[in-house]
């Protein structure tokens, strides 16, 4: 059975763990280190923005804003920060949920994931193509797209989206022709409209 957050935390709270973070190559931070305390649930969530498509800020978005658009899709560029690339797939109406998608809506979901993957690497000295849905912030449904540089060991994992903010604003004509070389390779592809 589910254990409840309740019941999570009360077995939680007093016994957690520090990981040995010192050990990890790729962990981001240096100094003594202890978990936060575990505070305990609340009665509801709060709300994530744009819930319902109620002031929604990508469905308010003009395609002008998006880098690559079919009828049913549109690609967000993050601005410049400290990846190589940053981009976000974001189907053209108010899906919440990757398990809410159509089943049409699903398979080119799948297609899109593969094909921006492909272009991405494409560009350049790209390590991997981190590809994530977390959707915590906006409910808008969109899928991460994080290019990590190659051959630099720290950067590897899941902490990419934390390096991210570590270092430092990629300058704007470097993004750019990232951004550039992306959008060419997906409409190489097949992709485009
Ligand atoms: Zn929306």
């Amino acid at each position: 059975m589910f254990e409840t957050p309740e019941a999570l935390h009360a077995r939680a709270a007093s016994a957690l763990r520090m990981p040995p973070v010192q050990e990890w190559e790729e962990f981001p931070f240096d100094g003594e280190m202890r978990p936060r305390t575990l505070q305990p649930p609340v009665e509801r969530e709060a709300p994530r923005d744009g819930e319902g498509g109620v002031d929604c800020w990508a469905c308010g978005q003009p395609d002008e804003a998006f880098v690559w658009t079919n009828e049913r899709w549109r690609l967000l560029p993050a601005g410049p920060n400290g990846l190589p690339l940053v981009v976000l797939l974001h189907p053209r109406d108010h899906y919440a949920e990757p398990g809410d998608l159509p089943d049409d809506l699903a398979a080119e979901c799948g297609v899109l994931l593969s094909r921006i993957e492909r272009a991405i690497r494409s560009i350049g000295d790209v390590g991997r193509v981190h590809v994530c849905r977390w959707g915590d912030g906006s409910e808008h449904l969109h899928w991460w797209f994080m290019a990590r540089p190659a051959r630099i060991p720290q950067l590897i994992g899941s902490f990419a989206a934390i390096w991210d903010d570590i270092l430092p604003v990629t300058p704007d004509e470097i993004w750019k022709g990232n951004l550039d070389g992306m959008v060419a390779a997906l409409e190489e592809s097949g992709s485009g409209q």
